[in-house]
């Protein structure tokens, strides 16, 4: 796999430019590729549909199949998280490797990010860990959104 020098940027991979994160992953750079993740970057966990629109606003006409494969490709490399609420279609999101959670509303389904409860992975502790070494804990805190409480 090729080393990036180029770049000074530091730390996550989320922080890198799209072409280079994907250079670094080690995936072949697609114009598909490229406009979606910079789609899941800029949105605000979006489900395939915001996916597909996105990235058709950005290349033009793309395939369903082809985003499918694309978001396949960069979940799997660790560019775009999914997280799947019960009940819920999935979401992608940029934000990847820093151990956020997610409030989700019950109501309208709206997410949104809140930082680690400690700030490193896991950031619970098990009251018994059975012997498995943890690396993540996936919260996810349910309730009502300001505006779903606000107008009932
Ligand atoms: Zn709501
Ligand atoms: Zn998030």
């Amino acid at each position: 796999m090729a080393t990036v020098n180029a770049s000074p940027v530091p730390g996550a991979a989320d922080e890198l430019p799209s072409v280079d994160a994907l250079r670094r992953a080690g995936l072949r750079v697609t114009a598909v590729r490229v406009a979606l993740l910079e789609t899941v970057r800029d949105g605000d966990h979006l489900g395939v549909d915001g996916v597909a629109d996105g990235v058709r606003a950005r290349v033009g006409h793309v395939s369903l199949q082809a985003v499918y494969e694309a978001l396949h490709a960069l979940t799997a490399a660790g560019l775009v998280r999914r997280i799947e609420p019960a009940g819920g279609p999935p979401r992608f999101e940029g934000r990847v490797g820093d151990n956020h959670h997610h409030l989700v509303c019950r109501s309208c389904g709206a997410v949104a990010d809140v930082d680690c409860a400690v700030g490193e992975a896991p950031c619970l502790v098990p009251s018994d860990d059975r012997g498995f070494s943890l690396d993540e804990a996936e919260v996810i805190y349910w309730g009502l959104c300001a505006n779903c409480s606000s107008h009932p």
